[in-house]
């Protein structure tokens, strides 16, 4: 796996990054090859860590041990793509990389929530994954901060990113 920089909050090495982004195949039976899932040491540490499991949303633990067992994965929209569960794996299983491509293959079938889909609507449109509102814009005026604007450079690097992520697939 190649290095794909630092988890902001600990600083700790992400492994995992685009490059291994791999869509031509997302069956479970890849993706528990891809992901090495029977590496899982069943320990649990991952869930001890997640702050979605920690307020009722996805289970990493469950997650991984649901696919060995062949059950489906639910939840990955709880994801909070904050990597700690791959800060704590001893096997390097790469959980979030693996619920990303979960996401994708939820996506595909429809079943994204419609929160996330207006997210996405609005990051391709604008460059961010909320609405320019009045309401932000009221909040950027009080903490001092710039109009918010879409920088040309900025939209030209996001439909690269768009386009190597198939983000607009669908
Ligand atoms: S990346 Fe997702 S599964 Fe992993 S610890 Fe964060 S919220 Fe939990
Ligand atoms: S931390 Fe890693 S090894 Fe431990 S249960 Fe979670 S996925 Fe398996």
């Amino acid at each position: 796996m190649l290095f794909a920089g630092e988890n902001s909050l600990t600083g700790i090495p992400i492994k995992q990054g685009m490059d291994d982004f791999d869509l031509d195949d997302i069956s479970d039976q890849r993706l528990t090859e891809m992901f090495s899932l029977a590496g899982c040491q069943d320990c649990g540490a991952c869930a001890r860590a997640c702050p979605s499991a920690r307020h009722g949303g996805i289970d990493p633990h469950e997650l991984v041990q649901g696919m060995l067992g062949g059950g489906s994965e639910e939840n990955v929209w709880d994801c909070l793509l904050c990597y700690i569960c791959d800060d704590v794996c001893p096997a390097d299983i790469g959980i979030a990389l693996l619920i990303t491509h979960l996401r994708y293959r939820s996506a595909l079938e429809g079943d994204a929530p419609g929160r996330f889909k207006r997210g996405a609507a609005s990051f391709l449109k604008e460059g961010r994954g909320f609405p320019k509102g009045p309401r932000t814009a009221r909040s950027r005026e009080d903490l001092g901060l710039p109009e918010m604007g879409n920088g040309d450079r900025a939209m030209r690097e996001l439909g690269k990113i768009v386009s190597r992520t198939r983000f607009s697939h669908e």
